[in-house]
């Protein structure tokens, strides 16, 4: 696996530093101007830049478990996805971040594992069987009390996906620099969903609440004989 990343990386030496290109000498000179922040998981199989076919330059990123923002929090903490935030909009200006959520993420499996849990033992909390995953995904927690966890069914996991997601738009609202920016008009907030079963793109509509689909199912795209 090492040694193919090494190969990758000397495809991508040539593609991007042979003669023919001066892309990323541009980037070096001039540095990066990306229009987008993406806060997207740490999930190997959602890279956004992959995803979304973009060149280097083009998306500023923060990748973490369960692509959560934490609530505005100024504080002596190790805030290292509000520093990205703040970074990208006050410094770099980005003119939109997407939160990006996917089906069957992890961090939010074990959120809603957690939440379940807590439903069977009367809401005695099991001891915790890591040490830092479980405080991290505490920050979804406002947004499960639409989670029916008593009632459990698999595809609730899709819903609390979303819910997470709009929770994390909520909270980038409450840095006071992002609130700011998008009154403005300045920036633009967006929380997608990449449903990686059927692969489809689906966007928060913040008015209703509900997501709506942007990129259609894989298999309405193919053509028919
Ligand atoms: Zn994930």
């Amino acid at each position: 696996m090492v040694t193919s990343l090494i190969d990758g990386f000397q495809n991508f030496r040539d593609r991007f530093f042979g003669k023919a290109s001066s892309e990323f000498g541009d980037l070096v000179s001039k540095g990066q101007k990306p229009k987008t922040m993406v806060v997207g998981c740490a999930d190997s199989r959602v890279d956004p830049a992959i995803l979304f076919n973009t060149r280097p330059g083009d998306l500023f990123m923060v990748r973490n478990v369960a692509n959560l923002v934490p609530p505005y929090a100024p504080d002596a903490g190790l805030h290292g996805v509000s520093a990205a935030l703040e970074y990208g909009v006050r410094d770099l200006m980005v003119e939109n971040i997407i939160v990006l959520g996917h089906g069957l993420c992890g961090g939010v499996q074990a959120i809603c594992s957690h939440h379940r849990k807590l439903q069977e033992n009367g809401g005695k909390p099991d001891a915790p069987s890591r040490e830092f995953i479980g405080n991290w995904i505490d920050v979804a927690t406002p947004a499960m009390q639409n989670i029916d966890f008593a009632n459990w069914q698999d595809s609730f996991q899709h819903d609390a996906e979303r819910a997470s997601i709009k929770n994390s738009v909520a909270n980038l609202r409450g840095f006071p620099w992002i609130a700011e920016a998008v009154k403005a008009g300045k920036l633009h907030l967006h929380g997608w969903w990449f449903d990686m079963e059927n692969g489809a793109l689906w966007s928060l509509d913040e008015g209703s609440g509900n997501f709506i689909q942007l990129v259609p199912d894989a298999a309405e795209s193919k053509p028919t004989r």
